[in-house]
């Protein structure tokens, strides 16, 4: 089984696949409000270049990929581009980050083209500060995620960016809701991608708080997710429900990161937050050979950093998530 290492002994397994630069959203930490500079369609990777570098990436040693975006059930075919991408020999787990404001179409589709599990954003329950927080309507979240549910995703993970004063007087709310529904639960610390991920940053939430808080209502104990990435997990006792808290900024695990990130452009980009990168349309484009495009991985990977700096140089990431591939 081959491996692609890093210069500083990590295995790189997993490539976060953003399919499109689009939202039909604008979360406040994310996205602009009236952003709508995105790269041409000439600029997009097409599906069969896709699967031309996951192809190159699988036969490296990555076995795990997420189709994420900006939001990629944006994109047109989804699940057929799923069903290639699974179908790659050495590609063992595909995954999918979405706002679920049409998962409630495409769910079905997506679990049959071979997409296992799905992680959905969901930073409010409430109607009116969902639609302050991503100018989106809670409804159709709501009915994506029970599509979702229904069509047989397991687990279905909610991801929560905790903001004080905007919506860190929910996470119990969260908690409920996702005993409720038998979801696994993920609180993230913003990070400061861009002038709206920075500007969110200053509305940190202490997650030891968080913790503290949530302890008083429930017993939390510890718990492991398998697969569960930089999370570190509780779990709630007597229930099935784990609650993960994600730390880039207050304790960052770059130390264990084995991911690389694909814009829907064709920049790889190494690091979320670092500008190392390595545009591959072009590579493409220019009818470059399978072992030429595998020894360009190789090199790419040869640069990744060590870490991100997010705390050090809040200001050095300008571009915003949805352009990375969260
Ligand atoms: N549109 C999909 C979604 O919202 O799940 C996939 C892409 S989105 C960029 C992926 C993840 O990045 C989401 O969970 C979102 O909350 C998170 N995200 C975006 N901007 C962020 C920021 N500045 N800090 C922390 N998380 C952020
Ligand atoms: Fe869109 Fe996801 Fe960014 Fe929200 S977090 S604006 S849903 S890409």
């Amino acid at each position: 089984m081959k491996s692609l290492l890093d210069p500083f002994g990590r295995s790189i397994d997993y490539v976060r696949l953003s399919v499109t630069d689009r939202c039909d959203l604008r979360c406040d930490y994310c996205m602009p409000r009236g952003f709508s500079d995105f790269e041409v369609p000439e600029h997009w990777l097409s599906f069969a270049e896709i699967e031309r570098v996951i192809g190159a990436f699988a036969r490296l040693g990555v076995s795990r990929i997420r189709l994420t975006g900006g939001e990629p059930l944006v994109r047109k075919n989804i699940p057929s581009l799923a069903r290639r991408l699974r179908a790659l020999p050495g590609v063992e787990d595909l995954s999918l980050s979405t706002n679920a404001t049409r998962l409630d179409k495409h769910a079905a589709a997506l679990k049959a083209a071979g997409v296992s599990r799905i992680n959905v954003s969901l930073d409010s329950l409430r109607a009116e500060r969902f639609k302050a927080i991503t100018q989106g309507k809670l409804e159709k979240v709501l009915r994506g995620l029970m599509a979702g549910k229904q069509a047989g995703f397991a687990p279905i993970k909610i991801n929560m960016v905790v903001m004080g004063g905007v919506n860190d007087d929910e996470v119990e709310d969260m908690v409920e809701f996702c005993l409720q529904h038998d979801f696994t639960l993920r609180f993230i610390e913003t990070m400061p991608m861009g002038a709206t991920g920075r500007a969110a940053s200053a509305r940190y939430v202490d997650f030891q708080t968080v913790r503290a808080r949530l302890e008083k209502r429930f017993e939390l104990i510890p718990g492991v997710m398998p697969g569960g990435g930089p999370a570190r997990y509780v779990q709630v006792a007597g229930t099935a429900l784990r609650i993960g808290f994600i730390t880039p900024i207050s304790q960052h695990f770059c130390a264990s990161c084995n991911r690389v990130r694909l814009a829907v452009d064709g920049t790889l980009y190494l690091c979320l937050g670092q500008d190392d990168k390595v545009e591959l349309r072009p590579l493409l484009r220019q009818g470059i050979s399978d072992g030429e495009l595998e020894q360009a991985l190789v090199a790419a990977i040869a640069n990744k950093p060590e870490r991100h700096e997010f705390t050090e140089k809040p200001e050095q990431v300008v571009r915003f998530m949805s352009l990375t591939g969260g």
